[in-house]
């Protein structure tokens, strides 16, 4: 701990200013700038060694690597900015991970998707009657009361014949609708008539 806070305080109170300003004033006017050069190149190899990885991470394509790695290597390192522009935006993985996820939504969405098995209309599975026609899709086991396509004929959890209850229910869907609508218009002339006399 105690060598942990001497370094720290070393750090801290170093004369920064005095040490740049020997060491600048100590090296000759070509030495600066052969160091300058020399760190221009550094920065230039290690450009065009990130732009080599970045490319092929993004683009399979030979000419696209070939292009951004001669525009990096013939157009000196300002040319980054540029690549940096004109690069695919994402990277194989990416794109590779983005389209497995929207074919993994699209099969769940087919999945989901079936046919009304009266009228044909396009429904989500887990619908209990069709949208178009108002066939009643669904419907609870005779037996053990599981939700079931109104189609299957036994209960695949139970074992239970399913037949009588259908022909139950296609006949109430079919009459008790039409009851509905018709009692309350009755009703009403019912009663305005004995008004009106
Ligand atoms: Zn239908
Ligand atoms: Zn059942």
């Amino acid at each position: 701990m105690d060598v942990l806070l001497n370094i720290l305080f070393w750090i801290v109170e170093f004369d920064y200013i005095w040490f740049f300003q020997t060491t600048f004033s100590a090296l000759s006017p070509n030495t600066i700038v052969s160091i300058l050069v020399w760190y221009f190149f550094l920065v230039w190899i290690a450009l065009i060694i990130w732009v080599t990885k970045d490319i092929t991470n993004r683009s399979s394509s030979l000419f696209v690597q070939i292009f951004s790695i001669l525009l990096i290597l013939l157009w000196t390192p300002f040319s980054i900015i540029i690549y940096l522009l004109i690069r695919p935006s994402k990277t194989l993985f990416e794109k590779y991970y983005d389209s497995t996820y929207e074919e993994e939504y699209y099969d769940d969405v087919e999945e989901n998707i079936t046919k009304c098995s009266h009228c044909g209309f396009k429904i989500w599975a887990d619908y209990k009657y069709c949208p178009n026609c108002k066939t009643c899709l669904k419907r609870e086991c005779i037996e053990c009361k599981a939700i079931l396509p109104e189609w299957l004929k036994v209960c695949p959890y139970c074992g239970k014949d399913q037949i009588k209850k259908e022909v139950v229910e296609e006949v109430k869907v079919e009459e008790i609708i039409p009851e509905i609508i018709k009692t309350p218009e009755v009703d009403t002339k019912g009663e305005e008539t004995l008004e009106s006399k």
